[in-house]
Formats: structure tokens, sequence, C-alpha cells
């Protein structure tokens, strides 16, 4: 077989502006993309369109656009429906119409919620089919693995046993919506992604999404999670917590270049005060390891 291109992406949800945290991810997904010589794509991750602000997409080009982070194409998720309703298809889903409320009192009533994990769901309509009555969500018959991945970044290694840690996952929401781990794992493997470089909040689904592509048949990515922006406090920086978007300061007329500079150094890399995203490739290239790979 040959060499698959490297290939990258960054995949931003339009449910508001990007904030500086945002950007940083977005730069490095970008400098990985191009320093191993591969092409780079935007992806748009759509799917809850209740979410979604339609002013965010325009945003998110301008904003990438002018500290120079260029896509070689670009996907809206929420045009690919039907690819990952033939992933669905492939997979062994039962309907579930428990509410949030009915999954509480049923994991209070078994073993007792787990400490400091989110709840796992304790397979009720797995065992008691769901009233066809009521809108059903689908949910995953998870397989009985124990997956490990291992980040590219950082080495570290972190294995799950998947019906005690992540449990019967929902693929579909009652209301139609197909999960953000199916699409991803689906257009990962669609659109020839080889290296993934997202926000280190993403690290723990990272077995899960292992598993689908697994169970799906297709090939993992690389994955680099990188750390996430926080603000003077530690507090990671959010959307809904009110960090500033960027793009005041785009149109506050401030200077792209001193903007990569601040998150360059916000990584701890020496950098003059103004720069140009090329520039920052030898210091990704160090920062993380990456040799380039000719094409
Ligand atoms: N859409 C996700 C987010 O905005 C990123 C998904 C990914 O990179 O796998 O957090
Ligand atoms: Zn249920």
């Amino acid at each position: 077989a040959g060499k698959a291109v490297p290939t990258g992406r960054y995949a931003p949800s339009p449910t508001g502006a990007l904030h500086l945290g945002n950007i940083r991810t977005a730069l490095l997904a970008w400098l990985h993309s191009r320093a191993l010589g591969g092409r780079h794509l935007l992806r748009f991750e759509d799917l809850d369109t209740g979410r979604v602000r339609p002013w965010a997409y325009d945003v998110t080009r301008c904003d990438l656009e002018w500290l120079g982070l260029d896509w070689d194409a670009e996907y809206l998720q929420s045009e690919r429906l039907e690819l990952y309703a033939e992933a669905l298809a492939q997979l062994d889903t039962y309907p579930c119409t428990c509410t949030r409320r009915e999954i509480q009192v049923a994991i209070q009533d078994s073993a007792g919620a787990p400490h400091g994990r989110e709840p796992v769901y304790p397979g009720t309509c797995r065992r008691t089919p769901a009233d066809p009555t009521r809108p059903a969500a689908l949910r995953w018959q998870i397989p009985d693995w124990t997956v490990c991945v291992t980040d590219a970044l950082s080495a570290e290694q972190l294995c799950q046993h998947l019906p005690q840690e992540v449990g019967d996952l929902v693929l579909r929401r009652s209301d139609g919506v197909f999960a953000y781990h199916l699409a991803v794992v689906v257009d990962d493997a669609d659109m020839g992604v080889t290296d993934v470089v997202r926000g280190a909040d993403l690290w723990p689904a990272t077995p899960r999404q292992a598993a689908l592509s697994d169970a799906l048949g297709l090939a993992h990515p690389r994955s680099w999670h990188v750390p996430l922006m926080t603000d003077y406090q530690g507090e990671r920086l959010a959307k809904r917590g009110g960090a500033p978007p960027l793009r005041d300061l785009r149109e506050g007329g401030a200077d792209p270049g001193r903007v990569l500079a601040e998150l360059a150094r916000s990584l701890g890399w020496q950098v003059p005060d103004a720069v140009q995203a090329a520039e920052l490739l030898p210091l990704w290239r160090e920062w993380a390891g990456v040799t380039e790979q000719p094409l």
C-alpha cells in the first residue's frame, strides 16, 4: 500500500466566535499539518443545529484567514448525514427512551453512582425493550473490550474498560441528531485524516472513538492532545465563560502577527514581537517532536 498523505484538520463547532484558546488549538493543528508537508482541512461540526449560530461559520473563516491559517478543503457535517446513517446501520444498536432523571434513578438503585466519573448508562433498555410510543435515542451496545490509546504528543497511555467506564453510548439522539463521537470517527476516516491535533479535553473520549472506528473497520488517526489555554486563575477559556473573541481583536485593528506571537509565547516559545504563522513551524517541530515526512 502507498503511504497516506499526511492530513490534519481543525474541527470547530460553529456555536459562537472563536476565543484565544480555540485559536491556539487551531494554530497548532495547522502547524502540525504543514510541518508534515500535508493537507489541512476545516470541518465544521454543526450537527447540533440547536446550538449552531449561522454567523459563526464566516467569523471562523475570517479569523483563520486573518492569522494566515489556510486550509485545502472545507466540510460541513450537516451535509454528511447519509454517511453517519450508513455507519450507524452497521453497528449493534437498540432504542432507548430513558430520560436523564430515569437514568439517575436506575444508577442509584443498582450499584450506586461511580465516584468522580460521568454516569454510565445502566443498560435499562437493553434488557427491557423501550416503550415504542416514546421518541427513542439509539444506543450502541458497546462491546466488552478494554481499549488502550497512546497520545503521540505526551506518550501517555489511557486504557478504558468500555462496559464499566463508558457504557452504551447514544449514537443518535431522540431528536435525530447524530452523536459527535460517531461523526468524528466516520469523518476522520472518510477524509483520510492521519493526524488529529485537538484540545486535551477530548483525550478521555479517545478510547471510545477508537472502539467505534474498530467496530466500523476504520483506520485510527494518530492523536496529539494539546493543553487548553487557561486564564490567570487556571480556569480554561470557554465561549460561554465570556472569553474574549478573536473577532474583537481583528475588528479592533490588532496586528495578527502580534496575536500569533502572544499565542506562541503562551506555550513558552521564544519569539519576536510579531511573527507569521509559518515562522512558528520549527518551534512546533521541536515542541512536538515532529520530524518532517517528505511527500
Ligand atoms: N468539535 C470539537 C470541538 O470543537 C472538536 C472535535 C475534534 O477535534 O475531534 O471541541
Ligand atoms: Zn433506556
